[in-house]
């Protein structure tokens, strides 16, 4: 995961580490590097500077901790950083006071959006919920009939009504459904395109405003970098999203959006897809993936 940034990061944090004493050219030859590291992952060009700039002057300041060397004082500061990029602590799920939570995924058709609900509907299973997933992508009969396949296969209720009923009447009789079968978790999935369009958001606001959701989560996928983060911005911007769902986090992204979705649009990450498979989403922790990174 992010490998390329983990190694250039930890070559920059390795020249450091062992020092006993650090000379400010030290210092500014850790940053070129750490902004370099950063750049070649796709990190937005202000976020880098922003970065960059705190760092060193955490590092050339008086911010230090006598137990440590001057060199992994300077790695601590990194992490800390970074941690702070990605959000600092865990963002955890708003769950409503009275059941049920709802829960609505939007997000672009390929980012993951069928595969993430599935799997989220796992983990609120995996913590004794009783979840319904509601779908309401009525452009794509194949879209309904993948969240069945997956529903299926994980033993968990979907409630569809094809495509021929708005998606905001299926969302309503999704709802009466969830009282009748007791859910206390109810995940509705929502209509994909290829690209953002006007009519894509007025209809997720639509339904946005006939549910109220407890939260709105983007799907986003970390292999397409700054993209990402311009969806996440643009989605926020009219939907208020209340957190990103960051997929494909295994495969060869760069570490852009991770680093950057945060930080650019205010709305933290809180899950990651790490797999094909359907297993219980991870929760994103900021610190962990910091750490990671850092080696
Ligand atoms: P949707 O169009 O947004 O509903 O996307 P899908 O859930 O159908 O996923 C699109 C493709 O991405 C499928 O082939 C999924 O198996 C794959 N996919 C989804 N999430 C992940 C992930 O976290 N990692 C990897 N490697 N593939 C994923």
């Amino acid at each position: 995961m992010l490998e390329g940034l983990s190694s250039s990061l930890q070559k920059a944090m390795g020249r450091l580490r062992g020092k006993g004493k650090l000379s400010e050219a030290d210092v500014a030859e850790a940053m070129r590097e750490v902004r370099l590291a950063l750049l070649a992952a796709d990190v937005n060009v202000k976020v880098v500077r922003d970065f960059v700039e705190r760092v060193r002057e955490r590092a050339v300041g008086q911010d230090v901790q006598k137990s440590l060397t001057p060199g992994q004082q300077v790695v601590r500061i990194v992490y800390e950083e970074l941690t702070e990029l990605m959000g600092g602590s865990q963002a955890r799920i708003q769950m409503a006071s009275k059941p049920p939570t709802v829960i609505m995924l939007v997000g672009l058709q390929g980012a993951g959006k069928t595969t993430a609900i599935a799997k989220l509907a796992l983990s609120f299973r995996q913590h004794q919920h009783r979840p319904l997933m509601i779908a309401a992508d009525v452009y794509r009969p194949a879209a309904i009939d993948q969240l069945h396949v997956l529903g299926k296969q994980v033993d968990i209720p979907v409630f569809d009504m094809g495509t021929d009923t708005s998606p905001v009447e299926i969302v309503r009789q999704g709802m009466q459904e969830a009282e009748r079968q007791g859910a206390d978790v109810v995940l509705v999935d929502t209509a994909g395109r290829l690209h953002i369009d006007e009519d894509l958001m007025a209809e997720l606001d639509d339904i946005k405003s006939a549910v109220e959701p407890n939260e709105v989560l983007l799907v986003v996928d970390a292999m397409t970098g700054q993209d990402a983060v311009h969806v996440a911005e643009t989605f926020h911007r009219r939907l208020d999203v209340t957190g990103v769902i960051l997929t494909k986090l295994d495969g060869d992204a760069r570490g852009g959006a991770a680093l950057t979705v945060r930080a650019v649009t205010g709305c933290p990450i809180k899950y990651v897809g790490l797999g094909e498979k359907i297993e219980p989403l991870e929760p994103f922790h900021p610190d962990r993936l910091a750490s990671r990174i850092l080696g």
